[in-house]
């Protein structure tokens, strides 16, 4: 796989360097190119295609929606997929997080929390209320849209938007690996890293503070990276006592991607809101949406104007509602929030030996959601120089072997630091995981010997 030009036609691509191979289509857990190459979808795309490629129950479904009903506007009709979708969701959502606001992905999602956030507290305190601000970390993604990317910490996607991008506080993350407190063990990495919030919020003021925002399971920003529970549990009391909305945004993690329905679960607590999309529809179609608590909910819609001021034309598309329901139909029925615990634990102990190459640095996850750190150095920790591209480098290795993950980097200092995640479909058998680490490891040990 070389990393020449793109193909000449009309698509504007997001990366001219990059050779994009053709796919025609797909089936489970494998994509297959025009030349008739395999490859394993290790990431299933960006952890969207959570019951794999090409499954004709969904295909069936979508063809009986489209002839019944293309599309109505939320702003005036309701159709019954979208009120069982809802109903759905709620049901799966803890506590009493039973209201679903549908948005097309997941930048909608987080934009949609914050602003539901916003006239949270218009609609309790007045319209002369300062909370607006929300706080979150370096070393998170929550979009790429002017105020989900306000929210990002990710130097390189922020830098030449940086006039643009709204003055959103940023703390820390609870990323051991490369803490900065050189702490020794996750809990304490953990508890450091809540205490900054809390530092955070009295600094800027809690009247200025609307929201906070976090990954449950950190996505691309720094894949896999994930607290001990006490972090949660002192965010949530944090947020309580300073009277702030906690946001936990799932777009990657929901919908069974770390062996629990939402990753959230994981740590025992709920929180205000949860920002949801990707593996939500599946990438069948485009979906995401806030899931408001019944407090956010009834302070706008019952006690409030009965009005939340936003929205968007696809917002509640009937088919991605209809296609999303069959989806969670289909997890909860083959069980594949079970299989994706197993075999995530399965894969994690076969990983280990990937610790023998010495540019593996750091491998961490939950269920399925895994990331795997590139250092040059395994007792520094130093990475690798950002002129020799390892993240492509590694990612067009693993191509020639059959098998596709997604590359990220910038977790050092913005600019140094490569990895990528690994998040197959959650229905993956045994015997696929071992095909997978089979090519994974085939893809590393190439890598290694260039390197050397
Ligand atoms: N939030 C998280 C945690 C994500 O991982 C992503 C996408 O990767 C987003 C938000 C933005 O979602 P989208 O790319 O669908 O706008």
């Amino acid at each position: 796989m070389s990393l020449n030009k793109a193909p000449e036609n009309n698509v504007f691509y997001r990366n001219q360097n990059w050779h994009y191979p053709r796919i025609t289509h797909g089936k489970g857990i494998y994509l297959y190119g025009e030349n008739g190459k395999e490859y394993i979808d290790a990431c299933s795309g960006s952890a969207v295609a959570n019951i794999g490629h090409g499954n004709t129950e969904i295909a069936e479904f979508a063809r009986e929606h489209i002839k019944r009903i293309a599309f109505t506007h939320l702003d005036r009709w309701t159709v019954d997929s979208i009120e069982k979708c809802a109903r759905q969701v709620s049901d799966k959502a803890p506590g009493s997080l039973n209201h679903v606001y549908f948005v097309s992905g997941g930048s909608e999602a987080t934009e949609t929390a914050i602003k539901m956030a916003r006239q949270f507290y218009i609609e309790r305190d007045g319209k002369n209320t300062k909370k607006w601000k929300v706080i979150s970390k370096w070393n998170s993604f929550h979009g790429n849209t002017i105020g989900s990317l306000s929210m990002t910490g990710i130097k390189e996607r922020r830098s030449i938007y940086e006039p643009m991008l709204l003055d959103f506080p940023k703390i820390p993350q609870f990323y051991h690996y490369r803490n900065q407190w050189n702490c020794a063990t996750l809990r304490e990495t953990s508890i450091k890293s809540a205490e900054a919030l809390e530092t955070e919020i009295v600094k800027q003021g809690k009247e200025n503070i609307s929201a906070f925002i976090s990954e449950p399971v950190v996505g691309s920003a720094a894949p896999g990276v994930h607290p001990d529970k006490i972090y949660f549990e002192m965010v949530k009391e944090i947020c309580r006592k300073h009277d702030i909305i906690l946001i936990i945004d799932e777009v990657m993690s929901g919908y069974g991607r770390t062996g629990r329905y939402f990753a959230i679960e994981h740590f025992g607590i709920t929180p205000d809101i949860i920002t949801t999309g990707k593996g939500m529809s599946c990438g069948y179609t485009p979906l995401g949406a806030a899931i408001a608590n019944d407090e956010v909910f009834s302070t706008i819609m019952v006690k409030g104007s009965g009005q939340f001021i936003h929205g968007h034309t696809f917002a509640g598309n009937p088919l991605s509602c209809g296609i999303a329901g069959k989806v969670m139909e289909i997890i909860e029925r083959e069980g594949y929030v079970k299989n994706c615990e197993q075999m995530g634990e399965y894969l994690m102990k076969k990983l280990e030996s990937l610790y023998n190459y010495s540019m593996i640095g750091d491998i961490r996850g939950k269920g399925l959601m895994i990331g795997i750190e590139l250092v040059k150095d395994q007792k520094t920790k130093e990475p690798f120089p950002f002129e020799l591209k390892m993240k492509a480098k590694v990612t067009s290795n693993l191509l020639d072997e059959g098998i596709v993950v997604y590359p990220g980097g910038g977790t050092v200092d913005g600019i140094r630091g490569d990895h990528f995640l690994l998040a197959p479909p959650i229905n993956i058998t045994r015997d696929e995981v071992d095909e997978l680490f089979k090519r994974l490891d085939a893809g590393i040990k190439k890598t290694t010997e260039t390197i050397q």
